[in-house]
């Protein structure tokens, strides 16, 4: 899952950026409202975290930029003052969610991967093809009944997969939503998380369900 936090305060960004890495997120962040803009359009993102207070462009004219653009990504808005007016404009420039600091960073996870959730998995946060199950909450794999021990770099590739379960990632796809560097130097290292994986998740079973296309990428299905 790949973030965009938009933050001028270096502080508060590297500390909102720490606790997302430690969650196994891929966070990039931006200082201003035009960088902001630029890497919404270029990047593929889960989510925007977007702070109101900005220099160049403030928050809320980024978000009602981005839905101008038709990028729906979910937006997390960060209002500083717990002011009413600036979160029903926030609201109604297009945020999905607001967040008033200071807040426990428990809370921003919390809203965080209920956005993510929203669109992609049931509310539960379970996501289930075949006998194959994962939480995506507790961060548990379970097949056939066998709870699996996945490293968190493997819970997230196959999280990505079950997601998009029935279609084709490619390794582009992968690198970017998984991984944080430029997929050049990735090739191989999708491929062997891809075997680890394939080992945990589908040795000893009689139904494989992740599948290489060739050419292509990976597809996890029945
Ligand atoms: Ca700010």
């Amino acid at each position: 899952m790949r973030i965009l936090l938009v933050e001028d305060e270096t502080r508060m960004a590297s500390f909102i950026e720490r606790g997302l890495k430690e969650e196994d997120y891929v966070v990039d962040i931006a200082n201003d409202g035009e960088k902001a803009l630029f890497q919404a359009e270029i990047n593929p993102y889960d989510l925007i975290i977007l702070d109101i207070m900005l220099p160049v462009k403030d928050g809320i004219t980024v978000c009602r930029e981005l839905r101008i653009k038709k990028i729906n990504t979910p937006i997390l808005m960060l209002t500083s003052k717990d002011r009413v007016k600036d979160k029903v404009l926030g609201l109604n420039a297009g945020a999905d969610d607001y967040l008033s600091k200071p807040f426990a960073f428990e809370e921003l996870l919390a809203r965080a991967s209920a956005l993510l959730r929203r669109d992609k998995a049931d509310k539960t946060g379970i996501l289930k093809i075949s006998d194959l199950e994962i939480d995506q909450l507790r961060h548990k794999v379970i097949r056939a009944g066998n709870e699996i021990k996945l490293t968190s770099k493997e819970f997230a590739l196959l999280e990505y997969l079950m997601l998009n379960a029935t279609h084709v990632v490619t390794r582009t796809m992968i690198s970017e939503h998984v991984w944080h560097e430029d997929f050049d130097s990735l090739t191989n290292v999708i491929d062997v998380y891809m075997n680890f994986l394939r080992n945990k998740i589908d040795k000893g079973h009689k139904k494989q369900l992740i599948h290489t296309v060739f050419g292509k990428g990976y597809v996890l299905k029945e």
